[in-house]
């Protein structure tokens, strides 16, 4: 095999991972492709399957052991019944509907999940909040979003980036003088931590007009089996060997100049394989924890450890030992507009299955599984006494549990006054890199449309 020439910013760090890749990739099967996709989630699948449908060679690598990323969905056992507990909907656009034909996957337009008649409880104490109910948001929310129409769809900021916007959402509600609906509603699409102290430019970038036309318009996409994960499980069954299931990398080299490529060294359930590919493409969440092993250098580490994700995840109960005909949302008694407190359930959510329900969960730290049902457990537990008022006593019973951490990570006002975003966008290509993902947006329509105008870039520096 020819060896790589690396370009003259090649560091010292990188040198010692090159021989690390070498050491612990010693004698490993080599893959060679044109592209090598870290994460196989919303993003990383879509870069995958169109990459592929325009003859490029790919390699995906995803940490778990299912594409999809957010998207999980549970079968009922007795009846087979899918239960979608990340991912609850697709928008109806063109970009949906082209990814979802590539699969073969017919779609027809559906409407807003239902969810039965809330009940709005403080989750702390199991008391219900009273003559209360969550109004869809009002012309002030949208009028405010109007104005800031670069955040719709990623987040290439003005400079300078106007300081309202590095207000919280709290101080920008009071400032603005917006209602407290506004605030209320905010918690779709998954929403980390407490939204109190959540930068007002992450708010309008989360809930934009995209999320507000499903809700509103009813602007969705549905498949036929409503299998919310399906998409992935056929692209996991196009892709074939193509994936590296349950995979991570455990080291890098990428040059600087484009004939350089990457090298990595992964770790996967058969033994580690070494990768060489001309093109990287990251999609998997861009924290620090997971772009050390590719050997960051200064300017990318400067970059990338100033993001934080948010700590959420999601889970599928039964024998809640609550009455069924019922959503039960966590709201607080006493907190400023009812927010809910924090670490804490978000919501229960009755499925198709009568009376499993799926639950999501936020915190200001990350937690184990065993954490999250302990609590979860312990809130059911104080609504059976509260709701039915009876000494009901039912023990829940956890189906499944996915952690979504670290979500859609973010940076401070700060880091974003001093053009966080602008150095993010210039990173496009550096090393041989590409990144696409939850760092811009939230919504997955919107995800591929990011990922759809990166790829013709990425094709071209191919043939470089
Ligand atoms: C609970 C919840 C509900 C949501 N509901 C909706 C919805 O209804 N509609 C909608 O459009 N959007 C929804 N979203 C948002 C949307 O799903 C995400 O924004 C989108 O999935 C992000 O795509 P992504 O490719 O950036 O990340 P992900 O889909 O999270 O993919 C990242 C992938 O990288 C993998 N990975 C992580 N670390 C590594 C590593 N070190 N090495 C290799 N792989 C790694 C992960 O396992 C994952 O598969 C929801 C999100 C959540 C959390």
């Amino acid at each position: 095999m020819k060896p790589i020439k690396w370009g003259s910013s090649f560091s010292f760090v990188a040198s010692v991972l090159a021989r690390d890749v070498h050491g612990r990739c010693q004698g490993a099967e080599v893959i060679t492709r044109d592209i090598a996709i870290v994460g196989g989630g919303a993003t990383g699948t879509y870069a995958a399957i169109n990459l592929k449908d325009q003859g490029k060679s790919i390699v995906v690598i995803e940490k778990h052991g299912a594409l999809g990323g957010h998207a999980s969905t549970y079968h009922d056992p007795a009846t087979g019944t899918p239960i979608n507990y990340g991912v609850q909907l697709y928008y109806d656009d063109q970009i949906g509907r082209s990814f979802f034909a590539l699969l073969n996957i017919t779609v027809s337009r559906g409407t807003f999940p239902d969810s039965k008649t809330p009940l709005y409880i403080d989750f702390t104490d199991g008391s219900p909040v009273l003559n209360y109910s969550i109004p869809p948001p009002g012309e002030d929310y949208f009028q405010a979003l109007h104005k800031y129409p670069y955040l719709e769809n990623g987040l290439e900021l003005p400079d300078p980036v106007p300081e309202e916007l590095l207000l919280t959402w709290a101080e920008y509600l009071e400032q603005f003088n917006l209602t407290d609906e506004a605030i209320a509603t905010y918690s779709r699409p998954a929403v980390s931590g407490d939204i109190t102290k959540i930068l007002a430019l992450y708010v309008f970038n989360n809930l934009n007009t995209v999320m507000l036309e499903e809700e509103l318009e009813g602007k969705i996409i549905v498949n036929s089996n409503s299998d919310l994960a399906e998409p992935y499980s056929k692209a996991l069954a196009e892709l074939g060997s193509d994936v590296l299931l349950n995979s991570v990398v455990t080291g890098g080299q990428r040059g600087s100049k484009p004939t350089d490529g990457v090298r990595l060294c992964v770790s996967t359930p058969r033994g580690n394989k070494r990768v060489i590919a001309k093109q990287l493409v990251f999609s998997a969440p861009p924290v620090l924890e997971n772009l050390k092993p590719f050997g960051l250098d200064e300017r990318e580490t400067n970059i990338i450890s100033q993001f934080e994700g948010g700590c959420y995840y999601t889970g599928v109960v039964t024998n809640l030992g609550l009455p069924t005909n019922y959503s039960y949302v966590n709201r607080g008694q006493q907190t400023e507009s009812h927010i809910a407190s924090v670490p804490g359930v978000v919501m229960f959510n009755p499925t198709k299955v009568e009376g499993t329900y799926y639950y999501w969960y936020t915190s200001l730290s990350d937690l184990t599984k065993n954490q999250v049902e302990t609590d979860t457990r312990d809130t059911l537990k104080r609504l059976q006494k509260t709701v039915t008022g009876a000494d009901v006593n039912a023990e829940p019973i956890f189906m499944a549990f996915k952690s979504h951490t670290p979500l859609h990570p973010t940076a401070s006002a700060d880091a974003i006054r001093k053009g966080i975003y602008r150095d993010v966008y210039s990173l496009q290509g550096y090393r041989n890199t590409w990144y696409t993902g939850s760092l811009l947006v939230t919504g997955s329509s919107q995800l591929w449309n990011i990922t759809s105008q990166l790829l013709p870039r990425i094709i071209a520096a191919l043939e470089r």
